[in-house]
């Protein structure tokens, strides 16, 4: 605290997240990196980009990737905004479609990035208990609210809600934005962006960060009819008019050319999911049911916060929230199948000690 902190920092609580030490080699399972490296198409892009064109300016309005996004997904130019990682993309949502007085809804376990930038915008906010399994309860979204937020699959549970259910919250919510975050929807569920000119309300948030191994280059999307476009354009416009550099959109647009390599690499770490899931479960851990690419583990007698140290001093690296209904749990994210073989190992002989 200083006297020249402005009275917006002193009440700040800001998001806290996932460490990246540097004092030794880990295995990282802590912030849901991609262990795959990026499409090697997207580094070749990205090594042409860092020329001499760097003296110039991007450009503002993004255009090429904006066009390659909404041919991907069947949608127009004017349906996309790209920024600087999904997390820019979500702050300016906040300002674009909230207003203070009139409280938001999001889950009360969700990606502890919301309430930041509810307090930062001063969005007052409700949280929607989700079920003792973690599942999204839809109808408890079908209350009074200034706009609606949450994950799908939800972080850091990895429940998934299925679209039918997604649809009933944006269906019964005409009159406020609906935003769902897919940062993690390409690890086996099924996006919201087909309903998007079904919905004047609906706007989708997704990520180059996980499942396209690019969370170094910092770029996420919004997608969602022309109006809530317009809306983070003028935020955009009002805040940093080249958000995105040129080496960033040069390798995001490739990445999104090489399909090949996307399917490849999400389709390993769903495998090596599934197989995880079953040895931890055999071994005795409760694994909540998971479409991303993390899962959330409990372990019936061995304190979470416990076993989380123990990792640590071995050289593995995860997520502990010491946090309500939440504080026995551990979010571990899918790496290779050997980084996983090694925290499994690491995992048996910690619990076997105790
Ligand atoms: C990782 C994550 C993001 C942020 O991704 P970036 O694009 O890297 O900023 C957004 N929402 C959720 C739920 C996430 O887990």
């Amino acid at each position: 605290m200083s006297k020249y902190w402005s009275k917006v920092v002193r009440t700040l609580e800001p998001y806290v997240p996932g460490e990246q030490p540097q004092d030794k080699q880990y295995i990282k399972l802590n912030t849901n990196e991609n262990p795959y490296p990026p499409s090697p198409k997207a580094m070749l892009a990205m090594k042409a980009a860092a020329g001499e064109d760097l003296r110039l300016y991007p450009t503002p309005t993004c255009d090429d990737l904006r066009q390659c996004i909404a041919n991907y997904h069947g949608l127009t130019k004017e349906q996309v905004f790209v920024g600087n990682g999904s997390d820019e993309v979500l702050a300016f949502c906040f300002l674009a479609y909230f207003n203070p007085g009139e409280p938001i809804l999001f889950p009360d376990i969700t990606y502890s990035f919301y309430p930041v930038y509810a307090s930062l915008f001063h969005i007052d906010y409700r949280t929607v208990s989700l079920n003792d399994d973690f599942s999204i309860p839809a109808e408890k979204f079908l209350q009074n609210n200034g706009g609606i937020i949450f994950p799908n699959p939800n972080a850091p549970t990895g429940r998934y809600l299925e679209l039918e259910a997604v649809e009933k919250i944006i269906r019964e919510n005409s009159e406020r934005v609906v935003i769902v975050d897919e940062a993690y929807i390409d690890f086996g569920g099924e996006s919201a962006v087909r309903l998007i000119n079904q919905y004047a309300n609906l706007l989708v948030v997704q990520t180059f960060s996980k499942s396209r191994s690019l969370a170094g280059l910092r770029i996420g999307f919004a997608l969602g009819q022309g109006a809530l476009i317009e809306a983070l354009d003028r935020v955009k416009n009002s805040i940093n008019s080249y958000t995105l550099d040129r080496v960033a959109l040069a390798g995001a647009r490739e990445s999104f050319q090489d399909e090949a390599y996307f399917q490849t690499t999400r389709g390993k770490i769903m495998a090596t999911r599934e197989r995880v899931v079953a040895v931890l479960q055999s071994a005795g851990f409760t694994v909540v049911p998971s479409a991303a690419n993390f899962i959330f583990i409990s372990h019936p007698e061995m304190a979470a916060e416990v076993i989380f140290r123990q990792l640590r001093d071995y050289g593995v690296l995860v997520r502990y929230f010491n946090k309500p209904r939440i504080n026995n749990y551990l979010r571990v994210s899918i790496g290779s199948d050997e980084e996983m073989d090694q925290f499994v190992a690491v995992l048996q002989k910690i619990v076997h000690k105790s």
